[in-house]
């Protein structure tokens, strides 16, 4: 192991490393979770196939998702027509629920829009409101070593989006209206991205991605999906920040996310 791995898992609170179980790659929707004594990083596991754009599979259908308004709602079809100039400018002059009211930036999102990898958070805190991008300061910097650690950067194969663009007041969590006014936009971010996995970064991030009230831990360990795409469920940084035992929990979901996204790279490319 490099000494800057060595250095980054030291930082995250999980070495000496342990070992993770040999397992069939998950493919299954709603599989229990894998009897993980203990992760090892899968070396380069979370690095794209040979082809950086080998052909993702095509989303499953989407009936198992509560439909989403953009139907219906004539502004939900409207950014759900948008490119990513279009879009990053609606957000920019977005007004469509109170958060706007006292934000200093919208907080778009950042990475690489061909990403294979997308991390989802709540909504921005207040060093993201001041400088417009997500996960910054402490838990970001947290994020940026779990990233490190599976061998992921920001901005490289990784996309970084919240539910919400907005900051919510004294980071309180997003209200449903709030989060459904919201959702068009990283609902168009995701169709735009195609991302081969979702990592939803704590509850609020994971009930509004998953329309349903659940605890995190009854949705850690397995592959759900978020309108046809693999969605895996893990804590967020800042609560990692204050519960120092999860942390080795937080690594397992990685390491189960790395795992799950060389099943999928595998399933496209026929590798077995
Ligand atoms: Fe618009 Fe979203 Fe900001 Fe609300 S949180 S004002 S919906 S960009």
């Amino acid at each position: 192991m490099s000494t800057r791995r060595e250095e980054i898992l030291r930082e995250l609170g999980l070495t000496p490393v342990w070992r993770l179980r040999e397992r069939t790659p998950a493919a299954a929707t709603e599989e229990p979770p894998p009897a993980m004594s203990a992760p090892q990083r899968p070396a380069q596991a979370a690095t794209k196939p040979q082809s950086a754009h080998a052909p993702r599979a095509a989303p499953k259908a989407a009936a198992a998702s509560p439909p989403l308004a953009d139907s219906l709602d004539p502004r939900a079809a409207g950014i759900a027509r948008m490119e990513w100039p279009q879009l990053k400018e609606a957000v920019a002059g977005c007004t469509a629920c109170p958060l706007h009211k006292a934000r200093n930036k919208t907080v778009f999102g950042v990475g690489d829009e061909n990403a294979e990898w997308l991390f989802v958070g709540e909504g921005p805190g207040a060093e993201e409101d001041a400088k417009g991008e997500p996960f910054v300061g402490q838990a970001g910097k947290l994020l940026d070593n779990m990233l490190a650690a599976i061998g992921l950067k920001r901005g490289e194969n990784a996309y970084i989006a919240n539910v919400v663009k907005c900051r919510p007041p004294a980071n309180r969590n997003p209200e449903p209206l709030e989060a459904a006014q919201c959702e068009p936009y990283l609902h168009r971010q995701i169709a735009l991205i195609r991302p081969r996995l979702i990592v939803a970064l704590g509850k609020v991030a994971a009930v509004n991605l998953l329309r349903r009230e659940a605890s995190i831990a009854s949705l850690r360990g397995k592959v759900l999906e978020y309108r046809g795409t693999p969605l895996i469920v893990t804590y967020h940084p800042a609560y990692l920040l204050r519960s120092l035992p999860d942390k080795s929990k937080a690594w397992e979901d990685l390491c189960f996310a790395v795992e799950t996204m060389r099943g999928l790279q595998n399933a496209v490319t026929g590798t077995t």
